[in-house]
C-alpha cells in the first residue's frame, strides 16, 4: 500500500495508463534569420492558443467554468507582453525559438517554485505546462490525448498537468496517481471538480507502475493498492458503493432548505476566509457566510491592506452572496495568527495576550479603516460586523463608539452604508460565556467559536499533543458553556450561531438542536452533511439526548452514550 496526499475523495479501481513523458529535447542552435523564428515563434502561439481553447471548451462542459479558466490562464501566460518581449529579444538575439521559450519559462518557474506559499509554487506547474505545450508544437512532437483512454483506466503521471486533465472523459478515467503535487495544484482542484478520486505526490510511481496492472485508488484515505487481492478488490468496491450511495443521498439536500425533523428551520452558512471563497460557499449550497476570517486578507503581503482594498474585497464576497448574510470578523491576530509586518511584540503568553479586538481597540486607525470599509461594503448586501474574542461588556461597548465614529466619517464624506448594520460578537471565552446573558443585551448576535471555547474553558492549548486529551468539545465543561450561551442568547431574543469546526460535528448536532441554536457555520463542503443530521431529529429525541449527556460526568461517557444514540 503506497500513501500520499488525498486530493480528489471517492474509489477508483481499474487498470493503469502509464503517461510517459513525451521527450522535448532538442540541441540549442544559433539562427540567423532571426525575422523568420520570431514568425515560427509567433505560429507556434498561435496554435498553442487554437488548442489551448478546444482543451478549455472540453473542460467547460466535463468540468465547469471556472475549471476552464485555469486553460485560459495558459493563455493569457504566452500572451503576456513582457514574456513575448522577452522572447523576441532572445530570438533576435541568435537564440532558437525554442531555447528562448525555455528560458524565460524556467526564470518563471524559478521565482514561482521559490515562493513561501503553496499556492504559488502550485503555479510553477502551470508555467511547466505551458512550456511543455509551446515545445511540443515548436518541435512537432505529439502530446498525450486523453479522450481516448479506455473505461476503467487510472491514469499514472509525474504530474498532471492541466492541459491533459482536459482531455479527460470521467466515464473512462476512475481515478488519477501522481508523483508531485499538493491539495491546492491545479491537478487537485480539476480532479475535484471532474470528481475522479485522486492521490498526488506519491513516490516513484511512474517507475514501479506498468501499463495494465490492476490498482486501487482511495482518493479520500490517500492510499494507493497496487496488485490488489480478490479481497481487496471486494472491500473497496463495497467502499465505493458506500462512497457514491452517500454522495447521492446528500445531493438530496442540495437546494432544500434546513429543517430538523419538526420541519424547523435553521440557517446554515460556511466559513471563508478570502472573498473568492463565497463563490465556493454559493456552490455548496450555503445559505450565506457565518464567518469571514478577514485576517488572510491581511496576511502573506508586507503591509497593511487600505480602506478600498478591503472595501473591495468585502464587496466582493457580499456581491456573489446575492442578498445572503454576510458575516465578516474584524481582524482576529495574534495568538496562532501572525502578521510579521506589525511587528507585535513576543508576549509570554501570547493566547491570553495583547490580540484579537484587544489589539483592535488599541490601534484605532487600524481597527477603523477596517470598519470603515466594511461599511461601505455593507451598502451592496446583507453585511453584519462581527467582534472576536470578546471577554467583557466594555469590549463591545468600545467597538460600538468606534464603529458610529466610522459611521460620521462616512456621512461626512457622503459615503453610503447600512445605517442599521447588526453588530455581533464571537463568544469564545470562558467569560463571554460567563457573562454571555450581559454580553446578549450589548449586541444583535453571537457566533460560539468552539475551537477558541474548547481552549480558552479547558486552559488547554489545542496544539499541545500533551494535553489534546483534554480538548474535546464534548468535555461537560465545554458543553455547559455552549448550553449557557445559547440559553441567554434565547432569552434576550436574539440569534445564536455557531462557526468553530464543532458545528459539523454529527455528533454535537442533536445537542445543539436541544440547546436552540439557530445558525449552523461550517466550512463549505460540508454544508449538505450537516443538513442531513440536522434533519433527523426532532427536537424531542434531542431533548432526550440532550438531558441524559447533562447528567453525564466525564467526556468518554458522553461520547460513548451520543455514539450508541446514532
Ligand atoms: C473559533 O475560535 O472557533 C473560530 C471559529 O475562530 P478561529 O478558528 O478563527 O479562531
Ligand atoms: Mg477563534
Amino acid at each position: 500500500m503506497l500513501k500520499g496526499v488525498a486530493a480528489s475523495d471517492g474509489i477508483g479501481i481499474g487498470n493503469v495508463l502509464l503517461i510517459e513523458e513525451t521527450s522535448l529535447e532538442y540541441t540549442p542552435h544559433a539562427v540567423e534569420d532571426t525575422a523568420a523564428e520570431t514568425r515560427r515563434f509567433h505560429e507556434a502561439v498561435e496554435v498553442f492558443v487554437k488548442n489551448t481553447e478546444k482543451q478549455a471548451e472540453n473542460l467547460t462542459k466535463t468540468a465547469g467554468e471556472k475549471e476552464a479558466k485555469i486553460m485560459l490562464g495558459h493563455i493569457s501566460m504566452i500572451k503576456d507582453p513582457y514574456m513575448q518581449g522577452e522572447i523576441e529579444k532572445q530570438i533576435q538575439g541568435g537564440s532558437c525559438a525554442e531555447a528562448a521559450l525555455e528560458n524565460m519559462c524556467d526564470m518563471f518557474i524559478g521565482v514561482f517554485s521559490a515562493a513561501e506559499d503553496d499556492f504559488t509554487r502550485q503555479r510553477a506547474a502551470d508555467v511547466r505546462d505551458v512550456k511543455a505545450g509551446m515545445l511540443a508544437i515548436l518541435l512537432g512532437v505529439n502530446v498525450v490525448d486523453l479522450t481516448a483512454a479506455a473505461p476503467g483506466t487510472i491514469i499514472v503521471a509525474r504530474e498532471l498537468t492541466p492541459s491533459m486533465t482536459a482531455g479527460i472523459d470521467r466515464d473512462n478515467i476512475v481515478g488519477i496517481i501522481t508523483e508531485t503535487g499538493g491539495k491546492t495544484s491545479h491537478s487537485a482542484i480539476l480532479a475535484r471538480a471532474l470528481e475522479i478520486p485522486a492521490v498526488l505526490s506519491v513516490e516513484n510511481v511512474t517507475k514501479t507502475f506498468k501499463d495494465g496492472e490492476k490498482v486501487i485508488v482511495d482518493g479520500k484515505a490517500g492510499l494507493v493498492i497496487e496488485n490488489p487481492t480478490a479481497a481487496d478488490i471486494t472491500e473497496y468496491t463495497a467502499k465505493r458503493e458506500e462512497f457514491l450511495a452517500e454522495k447521492s443521498e446528500l445531493e438530496m439536500f442540495r437546494n432544500k432548505k434546513t429543517l430538523n425533523a419538526d420541519g424547523t428551520e435553521y440557517e446554515l452558512f460556511c466559513n471563508i476566509g478570502k472573498p473568492e471563497d463565497a463563490v465556493k460557499a454559493v456552490e455548496c449550497d450555503g445559505e450565506g457566510v457565518g464567518l469571514f476570517r478577514t485576517e488572510f486578507l491581511f496576511m502573506d503581503r508586507n503591509s497593511l491592506p487600505n480602506e478600498n482594498e478591503q472595501f473591495e474585497a468585502y464587496k466582493k464576497a457580499v456581491m456573489v452572496l446575492k442578498g445572503k448574510p454576510l458575516i465578516i470578523r474584524t481582524l482576529d491576530i495574534g495568538g496562532d495568527k501572525e502578521i510579521p509586518y506589525l511587528g507585535l511584540e513576543k508576549e509570554e503568553n501570547p493566547f491570553m495576550g495583547y490580540r484579537a479586538i484587544r489589539y483592535c481597540l488599541g490601534n484605532k486607525d487600524l481597527f477603523k479603516t477596517q470598519i470603515r470599509a466594511i461599511l461601505r461594503a455593507s451598502v451592496y448586501g446583507d453585511i453584519r460586523i462581527m467582534f472576536p474574542l470578546v471577554t467583557c461588556v466594555e469590549e463591545v461597548r468600545h467597538g460600538k463608539t468606534l464603529v458610529e465614529e466610522c459611521k460620521a466619517e462616512l456621512k461626512a464624506q457622503g459615503k453610503g452604508f447600512n445605517n442599521d448594520i447588526k453588530i455581533g460578537i464571537m463568544t469564545e471565552t470562558a467569560a463571554s460565556a460567563a457573562i454571555a446573558d450581559l454580553l446578549a443585551k450589548e449586541c444583535d448576535f453571537f457566533s460560539i467559536g468552539t475551537n477558541d471555547l474548547t481552549g480558552y474553558t479547558m486552559s488547554c492549548d489545542r496544539g499541545n499533543s500533551k494535553v489534546s486529551y483534554l480538548y474535546s468539545h464534548f468535555q461537560p465543561a465545554v458543553l455547559r458553556m455552549i448550553e449557557k450561551i445559547i440559553k441567554s442568547a434565547a432569552e434576550n431574543g436574539i440569534p445564536v450561531g455557531m462557526c468553530g469546526e464543532a458545528a459539523a460535528d454529527p455528533m454535537l448536532v442533536p445537542l445543539l438542536i436541544s440547546f436552540g441554536l439557530t445558525e449552523f457555520s461550517v466550512s463549505p463542503v460540508s454544508v449538505l452533511k450537516v443538513r442531513k443530521e440536522i434533519a433527523k431529529w426532532t427536537k424531542r429525541d434531542a431533548d432526550a439526548l440532550r438531558d441524559y449527556v447533562m447528567t453525564l460526568h466525564t467526556q468518554s461517557e458522553i461520547v460513548e452514550y451520543i455514539k450508541s444514540k446514532l
